[in-house]
């Protein structure tokens, strides 16, 4: 496809996803604006990533620490956010240029995310992933070590743990995924009542392109979008 017919395709599909967050939102008791919409950028060339912020987007997650640093010079002001998976090998290279880490999987890692930000003299805001389908192929805290792993977590210095992060099983239909979005905010809401120092749970991100609807429905406040805001990937990441 050209450019243009790229921004074009963006300019309709982002009108449409802005309309169902509003619509689910809505249904929720929430408004549009109380939902963080954040493109999942991933294999989109930086001029349509500049485009679409140009257009409204505020929020840009990368997935790879090597792509995401081939485009950080390039990028248009916007908040950008880590939502791969992080080898603890390459926390280094991203911990100053990131606002959120979405995916902070291991205890190993929040060791090595504090080491760096001590280092550099900064505090690195985090969501806990949890692997909430307690699948094999997925990383993330089991749903019954979060809690610990929140106070365990919030000890150490130079993070701040801000919320949690799922990505529930792959299914046909996103209402098959209601249960884990709702088990999620149970989760989130019970943790945010321990009122643990060193974290608020202000942040819960779940529901991708497939099914934001539902997981707005279930109390998501940040949405991670990308092919319905980009078109489909040829490959999966
Ligand atoms: C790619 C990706 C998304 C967006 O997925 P789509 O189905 O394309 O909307 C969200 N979260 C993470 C962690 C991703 O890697």
């Amino acid at each position: 496809m050209t450019e243009k017919s790229l921004t074009e395709a963006f300019d309709k599909k982002y009108k449409t996803i802005t309309q169902n967050i509003a619509a689910a939102a809505q249904k929720a008791g929430k408004s549009y604006e109380d939902i963080i919409l954040l493109a999942a950028t991933k294999t989109v060339d930086v001029d349509i990533i500049n485009h679409a912020i140009n257009s409204g987007i505020d929020y840009i997650g990368e997935n790879r620490v090597q792509e995401f640093l081939s485009k950080y010079e390039s990028y248009a002001p916007v908040h950008k956010h880590f939502i791969g998976h992080l080898q603890t090998n390459k926390v280094k290279d991203i911990i100053d240029k990131v606002e959120l880490i979405h995916s902070v999987h291991s205890y190993k890692l929040a060791l090595e995310i504090s080491k760096q930000a001590v280092k550099k003299n900064l505090t690195a805001n985090i969501l806990l992933e949890v692997n909430i389908g307690n699948e094999s192929s997925k990383s993330g805290f089991l749903y019954q070590e979060v809690e610990d792993m929140v106070q365990k977590i919030a000890q150490l210095e130079g993070i701040k743990i801000k919320g949690l992060m799922a990505i529930p099983p792959i299914c046909e239909n996103a209402q098959q995924n209601r249960p884990y979005f709702a088990k999620m905010k149970k989760l989130f809401i019970d943790i945010a009542a321990k009122k643990i120092d060193n974290s608020s749970m202000d942040i819960l991100s779940m529901g991708m392109s497939d099914d934001y609807e539902v997981a707005i429905s279930e109390g998501a406040n940040m949405v991670r979008i990308g092919s319905s805001l980009f078109g489909r990937r040829n490959y999966n990441i």
